[in-house]
């Protein structure tokens, strides 16, 4: 479902590989752990994959459609196949659990009764149908990114990518999130992509574990045994990016609205247009 085929990023005025030469398969249904250093190569994989950025050489290829040929009025309908989870959150802070779950139906132009009945399917599974009425600000860390879930869930993304979405909340909430997108691939066949430099956290899930080092893969297996071999290493490897505290305050409103826009409606900013390569 995704390959990374020879993809190299080399950010504008910078000479060192961000990434360098990763090939690699994601099948569908796949649950895959990204792990590494601060500076690895981490978030510029996401952001390749997401379409934010686009690579210096190679191409990712995503349900067969080349991400390098992709117009760029049609990268929100490509977005649409992705949900997307972040580390802080970015919940609207003046909106309720369930508009800012709607919201993302809102900008896609999805009818009022789709949005009912899939906002609160959506909430139901992340066990927060009780909560819909509240703000974020009334929430735990922990509910707040099965919020940021749902709103990653309501349009029935095939793939959920989660960058580090446990640095902000506490360790056995962390659990729980990981266990929820672990339910969700099981149940849903959703393709995930997690992202996280917890490595005792992700050590209970026998899943498979990329780990990327200085722009390289340098070990990806879905062997438990192999994997727990490269966790040890991993260990002993200072410093990881450091977790940023139990809460952070949410960014600006209308940043996380114009971010919201772009991965869904059809004028959205040009990624392309100020793209490095
Ligand atoms: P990680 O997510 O694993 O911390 P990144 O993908 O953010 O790693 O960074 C990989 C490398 O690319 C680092 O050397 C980083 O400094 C560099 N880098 C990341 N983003 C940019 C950018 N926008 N401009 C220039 N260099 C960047």
């Amino acid at each position: 479902m995704i390959d990374f085929n020879h993809v190299s990023k080399i950010y504008k005025g910078t000479d060192t590989k961000a990434l360098d030469d990763v090939s690699l398969h994601i099948d569908k249904g796949e649950f895959v752990f990204v792990v590494g250093a601060s500076g690895a190569g981490k978030s510029t994989f996401l952001k390749i994959l997401m379409r934010e950025e686009v690579p210096t050489a190679g191409d990712v290829i995503v349900d067969g459609q080349s991400l390098n040929a992709l117009k760029a009025r049609k990268v929100p309908y490509y977005r649409r196949k992705l949900g997307i989870v972040f580390q802080d959150f970015r919940l609207i802070p003046t909106k309720t659990v369930y508009e800012n779950v709607a919201f993302a139906m809102h900008v896609i132009g999805a009818s009022q009764k789709d949005i009912s009945r899939r906002v609160a399917y959506a909430l139901s599974l992340v066990g927060l149908s009780a909560k819909s009425k509240s703000l974020p600000t009334q929430l735990s860390g922990g509910e707040q990114q099965r919020v940021a879930l749902a709103r990653a869930l309501v349009n029935d993304a095939e793939v959920i990518i989660a960058d580090e979405p446990t640095g902000n909340i506490d360790p056995e909430m962390s659990k729980d999130i990981v266990d929820l997108l672990e339910q969700i691939n099981l149940n849903k066949g959703t393709t995930i992509i997690m992202v996280t430099h917890e490595v005792d956290l992700i050590s209970n899930y026998h899943k498979r574990i990329i780990e990327i080092k200085n722009g390289h893969i340098i070990s990806d297996s879905a062997h438990p045994e192999v994997a727990a071999e490269n966790i040890q290493a991993i260990q002993g490897e200072a410093p990881m990016n450091a977790p940023s505290g139990y809460y952070h305050a949410p960014t600006e409103d209308a940043e996380i609205e114009s971010f919201l826009m772009n991965y869904g409606n059809d004028k959205p900013d040009d990624p392309s247009e100020d793209a490095d390569a």
